[in-house]
C-alpha cells in the first residue's frame, strides 16, 4: 500500500466512513495521515464532589441518588440527577437527551467528565459524557486525540482509520539528510506521524509537531525561492504614466491620506510605471485604508486605457467592495467602469459581464476566484489586486497571464507580521507598510469577563439596539457536534440561547459551512440593518466593514490567537460611535487573563502579536491557527518562529550550495520538494 492508496482499502473503513472522510477532503492514506489532531484531551483522575469548581471541565464518580424528569422547559427536555459522594451531593442536568433515563440506575455508580456552571447559590454539571471505569482507566493514560470532524463521524472512528493506515501504509520516508537531523534535533518523518496521532505524552507531541512544522517551512520556503526568481526575471508589460485622475480622487475625498498610504501609492505608482512587472505586498492593520490605496493603483490603470482586478476571499466581501466603488463613482465622477463578477450569480448575468471584460467596456472587474477562471477572456488585464488571505501561486499567475501579458500583481494583507518574519514568508513580494490608522476615529473600549458577565452583557446589548446599533457575538464551532462536552459555544445553540435572552431582538446567525450566497444573504441583511445580533464563527473576521456594528462580542476568546482576536475587534469602531469589544472567557486562570489582558492594553496589531509570540510556550494552545493566510496545516509562524528563522537559514546555505538540487545525496530531497510544489500550486488554484 503506498500514500495514494484510497481509504475504502483500509480495514475498518466501510463505504459510509469513507463518504463522511471525503467531507473533509480526505481520500487516500496520505490526506488521512496528514489529517493531524487539531488537540488533545488530557483527562484527569476524577475529583470529590466537595472540590469540584465551576467554569472548570471536572471527572467526578459517584452513585446516583435520584433521576427525575424529563420535564419540558421551553425547548428542552431535562432530566436531573443527583450524584452522591460521601456527604455530598452533585446536580447533574442532562438537555433533550432522553435515553440517559434508561441508561442511568438509581443506586448504580458512573463516572462522569462535564462542564461545571454555577446556578444561583448551587453547582451544577451540564450535559456530562458518562464512562465506565475501565474505559475511564484507559483514557487517563494518553493524551487523547481531538480530530477536525463532520457531523456522523467521530474522532474514534478517525483515530482507528489511522491506526490502520499507519500499520499498513508502507512508503520510502526520510528525504532530509542525518545531519539536519542531528543540528535541528528532529525526530524522523514516519516517527512524528506516529507520534501526532498517538501520543504518550505532550512531549512526544511537541517533539511530532516540531519535525513537521520543519517541513512545512522548508517546502514552503523552498517554493518561494522558485516564485521568487520567476517573478524577478518579469519585464513591465504595462507600462503607465500617472494622470491626473488620482490626484483629484485624493483631493476630493473628505479625509487626508496617512503617510503611510501616501508612501504606499507612491511605490505602487512608481512600479507601475518602472522597468519590471510588480509584485508586491502592502501590510497594514486593520483600519489602516488599504482599500483606498488599492483603488489608487486601479485607477492609475483604468487612467491608462487598461483593465484592473480587484479579487476578494468571500463574496460578501467582493460585493462590499463593488458597493463602495459604485458609490465613489457616483460621488467623484471616477473613470471607473466597475462590473461584478461571482460564483453566485445566473449564468445569464454573468455571460453578460464576461461580454463586457471582453471587449474592454469594463474596466474594472470585482469578485472572487471567479476571476481567473477559465471562461473569463480579459481584454487588457494589467492590475490584479488581492484583498486578505490570498497568496498568489505561480498556477494563478500562469493562469493569468495565460489570458494576456502579465499583470502586476498587488497583495493586501492585514496580518501583523513582524518585518524579520515577513522577509521570510514574502520573500518574493516587494513589501510596503501602512502602520498608523486614520485619525480622529474613538478608540475602542475593551474588557475581559467570565462567562458569568453575560447577563449584563445582554443587558448592554439591548440598550446599544435601542440606539439603533448592531452586534456581533463570535463562538468558536459551528454546531455541537458527537464530542461535545460543552466546553465551546455553537453557533447555532447561541443564537437560540440570546432569542431566549432578548425576546424580540433580531437574531441572525452564520458560519462557514453554510453556502455562499446564503452567506451574503445573511450578511447583506446585516449590513442593512434589518439584523440587530449576528452570531457567527470567524467567517466574518475578514475584511467585513458594516460602520454601524458597535459592540464585537468573542465567547471562548481564550481559544483564538490574539492577532485573530485583534481582526475580530476590527469589525467594530468603523463609524462615528463609540465601540466596545468584549472578550468572554470560560478559563479565568492568570494566564489565559495576562494574554487577553494585552487584547486590553493595545490595539496595536503589530505588538499584539509580538507579545502572544512571547507568552506563548511551544505547543501550547496548540491547534489554534493565527492566520488563514499561510496554509500551514500545524506550523504556526508566531509559536514556530524561531524555527522559521533557521529553515529560512538552512534553505538558503541549500540553495547556495546546490541551487538545483542535482547532487546525488539531494536526489530525493528533489523529488519531494517538486511533489509539494505541485500538490500546493494545484491545491491553490482551485
Ligand atoms: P482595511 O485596511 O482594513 O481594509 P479599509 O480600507 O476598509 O481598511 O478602511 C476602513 C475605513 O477607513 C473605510 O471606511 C475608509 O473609507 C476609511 N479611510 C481610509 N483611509 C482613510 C483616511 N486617510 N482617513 C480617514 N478615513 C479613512
Ligand atoms: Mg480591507
Amino acid at each position: 500500500m503506498n500514500l495514494n492508496t484510497p481509504v475504502e482499502k483500509l480495514k475498518g473503513v466501510g463505504e459510509k466512513t469513507a463518504a463522511l472522510l471525503g467531507k473533509l477532503h480526505i481520500f487516500s492514506y496520505e490526506d488521512l495521515l496528514l489529517h493531524f489532531p487539531v488537540e488533545y484531551t488530557i483527562y484527569k483522575e476524577a475529583v470529590p464532589v466537595s472540590q469540584v469548581k465551576a467554569g472548570t471541565i471536572s471527572t467526578v464518580r459517584g452513585s446516583v441518588a435520584s433521576v427525575n424528569g424529563p420535564v419540558k422547559a421551553g425547548r428542552y427536555n431535562i432530566i436531573n440527577i443527583v450524584l452522591k459522594d460521601g456527604l455530598f451531593n452533585l446536580d447533574v442536568v442532562f438537555f433533550n437527551q432522553p435515553y440517559i433515563k434508561k441508561i442511568i440506575k438509581v443506586g448504580g455508580f458512573y463516572t462522569f467528565r462535564g462542564k461545571i456552571t454555577q446556578k444561583g447559590s448551587k453547582i451544577v454539571m451540564q450535559s456530562p459524557k458518562l464512562f465506565k471505569d475501565e474505559e475511564y482507566r484507559e483514557l487517563l493514560k494518553y493524551p487523547v486525540p481531538k480530530y477536525g470532524l463532520t457531523s456522523g463521524l467521530s474522532s474514534k472512528t478517525v483515530s482507528k482509520a489511522v491506526k490502520a493506515a499507519l500499520a499498513d501504509a508502507q512508503w520510502d520516508d526520510e528525504v532530509f539528510p542525518d545531519k539536519w537531523l542531528d543540528k535541528y534535533e528532529l525526530i524522523s518523518h514516519s516517527e512524528a506521524l506516529k507520534l501526532i496521532h498517538f501520543p504518550e505524552s505532550m512531549d512526544d507531541v511537541n517533539k511530532a509537531r516540531r519535525r513537521l512544522a520543519f517541513e512545512e517551512f522548508f517546502y514552503f520556503i523552498m517554493m518561494l525561492r522558485k516564485n521568487k526568481s520567476l517573478s524577478l526575471s518579469l519585464p513591465n508589460c504595462y507600462k503607465m504614466i500617472e494622470t491626473a485622475d488620482t490626484a483629484r480622487f485624493i483631493d476630493a475625498i473628505p479625509f487626508k491620506l496617512t503617510s503611510g498610504q501616501k508612501k504606499t501609492f507612491e511605490q505602487i505608482a512608481s512600479d507601475l510605471s518602472g522597468p519590471s512587472c510588480m509584485n508586491r505586498l502592502v501590510q497594514g492593520d486593520v483600519g489602516s485604508g488599504k482599500t483606498l490605496v488599492a483603488l489608487l493603483g486601479l485607477l492609475m490603470t483604468a487612467a491608462n486605457g487598461y483593465q484592473g482586478a480587484l479579487m476578494a476571499p468571500t463574496e460578501v466581501l467582493a460585493v462590499q467592495h463593488y458597493k463602495t466603488v459604485k458609490e465613489y463613482v457616483q460621488k467623484y465622477g471616477l473613470i471607473f467602469k466597475p462590473v461584478l463578477l461571482v460564483g453566485s450569480m445566473k449564468a445569464s448575468e454573468k455571460k453578460e459581464v464576461y461580454r463586457q471584460i471582453e471587449s474592454g467596456e469594463a474596466n474594472l472587474i470585482i469578485g472572487t476566484h471567479a476571476l481567473i477562471q477559465e471562461k473569463v477572456v480579459y481584454k487588457d488585464l494589467a492590475l490584479v489586486v488581492t484583498d486578505e488571505q490570498h497568496r498568489f501561486g505561480v498556477r494563478q499567475r500562469e493562469a493569468l497571464a495565460g489570458k494576456g501579458k502579465q499583470p502586476h500583481i498587488l497583495v493586501m494583507s492585514a496580518t501583523p507580521i513582524p518585518r524579520t518574519l515577513a522577509i521570510i514568508l514574502y520573500g518574493d513580494l516587494q513589501l510596503s507598510a501602512i502602520h498608523e490608522l486614520p485619525g480622529g476615529r474613538l478608540p475602542i473600549k475593551n474588557c475581559v469577563v467570565g462567562t458569568s458577565y453575560r447577563p449584563s452583557a445582554y443587558k448592554f446589548f439591548s440598550d446599544q439596539i435601542s440606539q439603533g446599533r448592531q452586534i456581533y457575538v463570535i463562538c468558536p464551532k459551528v454546531e455541537a457536534d458527537e464530542e461535545d462536552d460543552g466546553e465551546l459555544e455553537n453557533v447555532v445553540e447561541y443564537a437560540e440561547k440570546l432569542k431566549d435572552a432578548l425576546p424580540g431582538v433580531r437574531v441572525e446567525y452564520l458560519n462557514g459551512k453554510m453556502k455562499s450566497s446564503e452567506k451574503t444573504d445573511i450578511m447583506n441583511r446585516f449590513a442593512a440593518g434589518d439584523t440587530d445580533i449576528l452570531v457567527s464563527t470567524t467567517v466574518i473576521e475578514v475584511g467585513i466593514n458594516v460602520p454601524n456594528a458597535t459592540v464585537m462580542m468573542v465567547e471562548n476568546s481564550e481559544r483564538f490567537g490574539l492577532a485573530q482576536l485583534h481582526q475580530l475587534r476590527g469589525r467594530v469602531g468603523r463609524g462615528s460611535h463609540q465601540s466596545y469589544c468584549i472578550f468572554v472567557t470560560s478559563k479565568e486562570d492568570d494566564k489565559t487573563m495576562e494574554r487577553l489582558k494585552i487584547l486590553n492594553d493595545s490595539n496595536d496589531g503589530f505588538k499584539i502579536a509580538s507579545e502572544d509570540l512571547r507568552l506563548r510556550g511551544p505547543g501550547e494552545l496548540f491547534g489554534l491557527r493565527q492566520s488563514g493566510e499561510f496554509a500551514f496545516r500545524i506550523a504556526d509562524i508566531y509559536t514556530d518562529a524561531d524555527l522559521l528563522e533557521n529553515t529560512s537559514a538552512l534553505v538558503d546555505e541549500l540553495v547556495n550550495d546546490d541551487p538545483k538540487l542535482m547532487k546525488p545525496e539531494h536526489a530525493k530531497l528533489r523529488e519531494s520538494v517538486e511533489r509539494y510544489v505541485t500538490k500546493s500550486e494545484t491545491l491553490r488554484s482551485i
